[in-house]
């Protein structure tokens, strides 16, 4: 059993396709680079071209909360 660190785990939504492939997005790890910093994350994301779909509450509070706590330390 892995379980690996991500800061954000965002479920592919059946209703999710890519506007370009039409493919459904399936999720995916992927990096969210922040003031500097790289996030790992796992958001939906095409298969075929890649393209990563970051919801907008991940791109505003989410990411701002992440950073929060990282000053904490
Ligand atoms: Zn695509």
């Amino acid at each position: 059993m892995e379980e690996k660190k991500v800061y954000e785990s965002i479920e592919a939504d059946a209703s999710l396709v890519c506007g370009q492939c039409q493919e459904p997005l399936v999720k995916g790890s992927a990096k969210f680079s922040y003031m500097g910093n790289a996030f790992p994350v796992e958001l939906p994301m095409c298969p075929k071209c890649k393209l990563i779909y970051v919801p907008e509450e991940l791109a505003l509070g989410r990411v701002l909360k992440v950073e929060k706590e990282l000053e904490d330390k």
